[in-house]
């Protein structure tokens, strides 16, 4: 394992960097890697970000964006000869290796052949990075990347669009500086940020403020229709089916936040987002409190992520046996720690 100066050493000549979000990235992934590859072009490497599938329309101001090679968009090959070409891997926001879904044989096959970075604030953390930058304490990745920045004495590298991408990272991981995980040391970051000259106003805008009708449709329609409140288990859920989202032609991103919906209604501490796909249902868990979803995603659905925000996923199968799931997973935790206390 080597320890930051022996990366700083490695990074001291220029090298070929690939720079990974995990699948379907959202701001903070997609933003520390942009980030970071702006970082790392301006001391001479070269750099490409490869998302393993597309990201949401709201994030195309992202400076860099238009130069992510995206895997499964026809680009299978050309990230395969870009990652063997490549001396070092950056893994940002993700730490397990299967999330970079149909990319994952292909970064596998490189362990043992090329540097490994890591970068990330998620649990479930496995060994295989030369170098790691990880703490489940961190509110955003993007928060590490500016962390990484200062440990190699580079903040004045740190540009305006640079500073746009980092603190997009930090407020939609946080909630826009709410969730419980905001430190004051997030909020000095913010604040470093904003006396550089960012417009941080322009940057909620840009992320929240740019809805589509049919999102805005869409997200009216899973209010309306498609909302089940279970009151003795404190939860909430959504359950949406591919039809639904035919119905309302909805795009990456446009179920994003739906779930927080659900937790805010008064007394429900545990809120899931269902959604049909492709034959399996992808899942995005939110809690408030010490019931740890990211355990209830892990031992039930294949998933991971936070205590109080994660996901996952049950391949080959439908939202009755999700939705069951749910209920019973939740049914046996919820029992477990009363009779515990
Ligand atoms: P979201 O619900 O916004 O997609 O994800 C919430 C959190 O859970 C994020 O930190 C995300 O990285 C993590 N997460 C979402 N889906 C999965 C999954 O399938 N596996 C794991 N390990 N983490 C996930
Ligand atoms: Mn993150």
């Amino acid at each position: 394992m080597y320890n930051f100066k022996d990366l700083q050493q490695y990074l001291a000549t220029p090298r070929k960097a690939v720079i990974l979000p995990h699948q379907k990235p959202d701001a903070d992934a997609l933003g520390s890697c942009l980030a970071l590859a702006s970082y790392l072009g301006k001391a001479g490497h070269n750099t490409t970000v490869i998302s393993p599938n597309d990201y949401p329309t709201f994030l195309n101001w992202m400076e860099g964006h238009d130069k992510v090679v995206v895997y499964d968009n026809g680009n299978e090959e050309k990230s395969a000869k870009i990652i063997g070409e490549a001396d070092i891997i950056f893994c940002l926001d993700f730490s397990s290796l299967n999330r970079v879904d149909k990319m994952e044989n292909l970064v596998k096959a490189q362990l043992g052949k090329k540097k490994f970075v890591v970068i990330d604030h998620h649990q479930g953390k496995e060994d295989f990075a030369d170098f790691e930058l990880w703490d489940i304490s961190a509110a955003a990745t993007a928060q590490l990347i500016y962390e990484f920045i200062l440990m190699d004495e580079g903040s004045h590298k740190i540009d305006i669009p640079m500073a746009a991408n980092i603190y997009a990272g930090i407020m939609t991981d946080t909630g826009s500086f709410k969730y419980p995980g905001t430190s004051s040391r997030t909020h000095r970051i913010a604040a470093d940020l904003k006396d550089l000259g960012l417009d941080t106003a322009k940057i909620h805008n840009l992320v929240y403020d740019n809805n589509s009708e049919n999102r805005i449709k869409f997200l009216g329609f899973a209010l309306n229709q498609r909302l089940t409140i279970l009151r003795p288990l404190k939860a909430a859920y959504f359950a949406i089916t591919e039809k639904d989202q035919q119905r309302f032609n909805t795009q990456t991103g446009d179920s994003e936040g739906v779930v927080n919906y659900a937790l805010s209604i008064e007394g429900i501490r545990i809120a899931a987002f269902f959604k049909e796909q492709e034959g399996n249902v992808k899942i995005s868990f939110r809690s408030i409190g010490d019931f740890s979803v990211a355990e209830l995603a892990a031992n039930y659905f294949n998933g991971g992520g936070h205590k109080n925000a994660a996901g996952g996923i049950l391949r080959n199968s439908n939202l009755d046996i999700a939705i069951q799931t749910f209920e019973e997973a939740l049914s046996s935790m919820l029992s477990v720690k009363i009779e515990n206390q």
